[in-house]
């Protein structure tokens, strides 16, 4: 299977399974926006549970917040995003088409070894010199690279002038700074502790792509960790290799995860360090996660743009500093789909083509399907409704799936990746009685079967999702 059908693949079980579809579908769709269905909320919602308990939860220096995207456009202008979110965007001077010259050149090198220039300009020069083609009108007649904000504006209130101008937040992270003072007065946190958010980001991409990759609409994890100045290494360590457990837990290949140091030049204005964390995607080795280390830049400027100030009195010391903060930042889309993409599979079963999606029990949105034998026989239905009880104690997520064959049922169970199938026939109500009790337990990636009690099964299931 080439790349570009594996990514057509994916994306097409995901519409016909219930797991992304695209956003505004009926009225031709809004590009860069895409919707969770009935599936994909499970398998998202339980990537972010996950990712909670490993950065939040399961550990005693760090708090969530749940800060509101609309904020004081002040904050953005501290941040240095309403002077600095910008991609250069050239234009073409006989259609108008706009694009950034890096996208321009990749186009016609693909497949082959470039150098790309990190500056705008010098990639300027290499559009001229390589006489690069306009991708609508085939001119290749550019003007010179200008600055675009990706920041989405709107206004709050009645007035639309300059002075109701709000953004809606490009990434989570300011309404964690927003909140870092108000965390410190309330719970009075030691250094080094840090603050979670889960929440949605927009960006006013100028070419949204890649299905869930490239969204104008996102969302993230982010986590801005406060050390004292001398301890940024360690907590950089610390974050860099839970972010290598993260991608583990939720079942990410070792060999499809990558570092990547960001070079001088090629960093986000606010960091001193920056390892993107790259996945093997269908479409190529892009950005997944980035973990930086953002020092004080932030918290001082919004203590230069406020007037008020942040910072912390070590209680032992007495000393009074800003603190400097370590931040990964994981998109929950592009987690999404790395776990998707790494999870296709097609392979033969019992003579037969299947695809099925071999993912990790502890993100699978269906952890386990029970169904009677026959659908037409009430004592066997009524045993398997009575068994899905028992089960749903072990976890919510166990579906009841009773139509057509078993073998049908099987393949839908495949395709959105339920590690287990439990059949109820006539030797769970006693037919043969050294059988009493027991029901088929199936196995997704191997499709085989075994004969376990119901109280064997639960276990299964338990010890698989914890
Ligand atoms: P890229 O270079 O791919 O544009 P970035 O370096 O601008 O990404 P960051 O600002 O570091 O991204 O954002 C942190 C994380 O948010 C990224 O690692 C990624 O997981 C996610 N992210 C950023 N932009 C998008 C987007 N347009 N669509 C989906 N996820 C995104």
């Amino acid at each position: 299977m080439n790349d570009q059908n594996l990514m057509e693949k994916i994306v097409s079980l995901a519409k016909r399974r219930g797991f992304v579809f695209p956003g505004s579908e009926i009225y031709g769709g809004l590009a860069g926006t895409f919707d969770y269905g009935p599936m994909g909320v499970l398998l998202k919602e339980n990537i972010e549970n996950l990712w909670l308990r490993m950065f939040r939860d399961d550990r005693d220096d760090m708090y969530g917040v749940d800060a509101t995207i609309l904020m004081n456009p002040k904050v953005w202008e501290a941040s240095g995003h309403v002077a600095g979110f910008s991609d250069p965007l050239v234009e073409c001077k006989k259609c108008h088409v706009r694009e950034r010259p890096d996208i321009l050149i990749a186009r016609v090198h693909v497949g082959k070894a470039l150098m790309l220039p990190a500056d705008s300009s010098k990639q300027f020069e290499l559009l001229k010199k390589e006489k690069i083609p306009c991708p609508i009108g085939g001119e290749h007649e550019w003007a010179e690279p200008r600055q675009f904000n990706m920041m989405f504006r709107t206004h709050a209130g009645a007035m639309e002038d300059e002075s109701a101008v709000v953004y809606l937040r490009p990434e989570t992270a300011g309404g964690i700074f927003m909140n870092y003072k108000n965390v410190i007065d309330s719970i009075h946190p030691k250094l080094p502790f840090g603050i979670a958010q889960i929440g949605k980001a927009f960006r006013n991409e100028i070419a949204p792509r890649d299905f869930i990759f490239r969204l104008r609409e996102l969302s993230q994890m982010e986590v801005e960790y406060f050390v004292k100045p001398s301890e940024w290494q360690q907590a950089f360590e610390e974050w860099r290799k839970m972010m290598h457990l993260f991608a583990e837990a939720v079942g990410l290949p070792n060999g499809m995860v990558h570092e990547l140091e960001v070079p001088d030049g090629d960093r986000a204005h606010y960091s001193k360090r920056t390892i993107d964390f790259e996945f093997d995607y269908p479409f190529g080795r892009k950005e997944l996660w980035g973990l930086a280390y953002r020092t004080d830049f932030d918290l001082s400027a919004h203590q230069k743009g406020s007037g008020v100030s942040l910072e912390y009195l070590d209680e032992e010391t007495k000393e009074k500093f800003v603190p400097h903060v370590i931040e990964p930042s994981l998109g929950v889309d592009r987690t999404v789909l790395a776990v998707l993409a790494s999870a296709y599979r097609e392979d033969d079963l019992g003579g037969e083509t299947r695809t099925y999606l071999a993912l990790s029990p502890k993100v699978a949105p269906v952890k386990a399907m029970v169904a009677p034998l026959l659908k037409n026989k009430p004592e066997l239905v009524e045993k398997a409704r009575e068994v899905r009880e028992a089960l749903k104690k072990v976890h919510p997520a166990i579906a009841w799936d009773d139509n057509g064959n078993v073998g049908k049922r099987y393949r839908r169970q495949d395709e959105i990746g339920t590690p287990f199938c439990i059949t109820i026939d006539f030797d769970t109500l006693g037919e043969n009685p050294e059988l009493l009790d027991t029901v088929t337990l199936r196995h997704r990636d191997t499709g085989e079967q075994e004969r376990l009690t119901v109280a064997d099964v639960a276990e299964r299931i338990k010890s698989a999702v914890a």
